[in-house]
């Protein structure tokens, strides 16, 4: 009887060891683009799940009860960087009491530090002056080819935890990007026509994204980074578009429009709810989606606006 009990038992600690050496990694990323891109690189040899939603801003995530769960569990966190999580991630790492994923540790990648990053202040600014953008622009992950180097990234840190699986790495990295390759020639040549073209956008999110595709970024709705619109500013900024015939003002979704639209009405100028992120809007669910729905949806409002 007690044999029959415990036979079960002593099989499945038996199989305990096979089953973890085939175990898929379990990977945690701060943003919804990071998730997009380890999924590419990954494939069933991780597990990935995003703690932000890709509708929300990511400097101000809602930390849920959950997270801190997720993180104890997991055999690497990768992170945006340049500080763009500073204002939720940080205690919930200290929470989760996985020594693994502690900033310096194993498995922890910080995907910045072999991105190409634009805008890093040549004076020292700080969080405190209200700006969110202390150590150089954070939404690097907006240009293809830094969407390349995040994922070559996270080939070399998945093989470096799970080397049984390098070469599953290897070449899913290597087939993204020739994707990549390809639809960045699509996307060059759908944008080409309206290089240089004007817009004003609400948070300083599109700095590598303008610069891969040609987009002349000439203000901003937030009169800092993380600052809410002011009188002043709002009006400083029309007189300027208006000088300008600035005629795209481009909102990321978890902004309130009411300035955007009161901008738009004194200039006319027409607002696009733009996702910066994968998950922004419910059509993007891949990092290919993010630029194809983005471009069309830009290279349909120069048409209809004759934005120049
Ligand atoms: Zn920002």
């Amino acid at each position: 009887m007690i044999q029959n009990i415990l036979l079960p038992l002593v099989l499945a600690f038996a199989l305990v060891p096979s089953s973890q050496a085939n175990a898929a990694l379990n990977v945690i990323t701060a943003t919804e683009d990071l998730a997009a891109i380890a999924r590419e690189i990954g494939g069933d040899k991780v597990k990935v799940e995003s703690l932000a939603r890709g509708y929300q801003d990511p400097h101000f995530v809602e930390a849920k009860p959950s997270f801190v769960l997720k993180l104890h569990r997991a055999d690497l966190l990768i992170v945006i960087g340049r500080e763009l999580e500073i204002g939720w991630l940080p205690p919930l790492i200290t929470q989760s009491r996985n020594a693994k994923i502690q900033p310096g540790g194993q498995g922890y990648l910080d995907a910045s530090l072999n991105a190409h990053i634009l805008e890093i202040p040549t004076v020292q600014i700080t969080r405190a002056m209200g700006d969110v953008h202390p150590l150089g622009n954070p939404h690097y992950w907006l240009s293809p080819e830094n969407g390349r180097r995040i994922a070559q990234a996270m080939k070399q840190k998945f093989s470096e935890l799970q080397p049984a699986d390098a070469a599953v790495f290897a070449a899913r990295y290597g087939d993204f990007d020739k994707r990549l390759a390809a639809a960045e020639q699509r996307w060059k040549a759908i944008i080409a026509p309206y290089t240089g073209v004007k817009v004003v956008t609400y948070h300083n999110s599109w700095p590598n994204f303008a610069v891969a595709f040609g987009i002349n970024v000439v203000g901003f709705v937030e009169p800092k980074p993380g600052i809410p619109p002011s009188p002043s500013h709002t009006i400083a900024l029309i007189q300027d578009m208006k000088r300008q015939n600035v005629k795209l003002i481009l909102v990321e979704p978890y902004f309130d429009l009411k300035t955007p639209k009161r901008v738009a009405a004194g200039t006319d100028a027409q607002v696009l709810v733009m996702p910066p992120s994968v998950g922004g809007v419910e059509p993007v669910k891949t990092y290919f989606d993010l630029f194809d729905y983005d471009l069309k949806l830009l290279v349909d409002a120069i048409k209809q606006t004759g934005a120049r």
